[in-house]
């Protein structure tokens, strides 16, 4: 990997791009200068910080995505992964507002390959809700859903037995 040229002006680093090196960014380039001012008086570790940033921002010429890469990096340094402490069935992890089950679904998609039936729970405003076929249900209320689909299976049921029997 090329290393950033640790001791430049900002004129001079525009001028050293390498051919084929994607073009440095006016933002970029700003953000390069500040973090060579960022060094003076700085430890060692922190220079050396700095200049792998530098560096990676040298490299792609875009210092917005090494930005927010070094962001997640530290917020998830600080948001240690802690399973929910509201809900047992919360997978949602840290620091969280929103809980979130798992969604799951029957185990056979329809033709189209869309799945059937998904299913979950979620908790927005201190209530557990039901998503079931596209509503957000009580509890109650997806029981008297889930009876009356049981009981169409029992149809479907009736109907593949109506097929068997005149079959042939
Ligand atoms: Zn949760």
């Amino acid at each position: 990997m090329n290393t950033f040229p640790s001791d430049m002006t900002a004129a001079s680093m525009k001028a050293c791009r390498r051919a084929g090196q994607p073009p440095l960014t006016a933002g970029s380039l700003r953000v390069l200068v500040q973090i060579q001012e960022m060094k003076v008086g700085q430890d060692e570790n922190y220079v050396a910080f700095l200049d792998l940033l530098a560096s990676h921002i040298w490299e792609t010429g875009d210092a917005t995505e090494i930005l927010a890469q070094v962001q997640d990096i530290i917020q998830a340094a600080r948001d240690p992964k802690e399973p929910c402490t509201v809900h047992a069935w919360c997978v949602e992890t840290g620091d969280h507002s929103e809980h979130y089950s798992k969604f799951i679904e029957a185990p056979t998609p329809d033709h189209f390959g869309h799945p059937v039936l998904p299913a979950g729970l979620t908790d927005f405003r201190g209530t557990t809700v039901v998503g079931l076929l596209d509503l957000d249900l009580t509890p109650a209320a997806a029981r008297v859903r889930i009876a009356e689909l049981r009981t169409h299976l029992d149809n479907v049921e009736a109907l593949v037995t109506a097929a068997e029997a005149s079959a042939g």
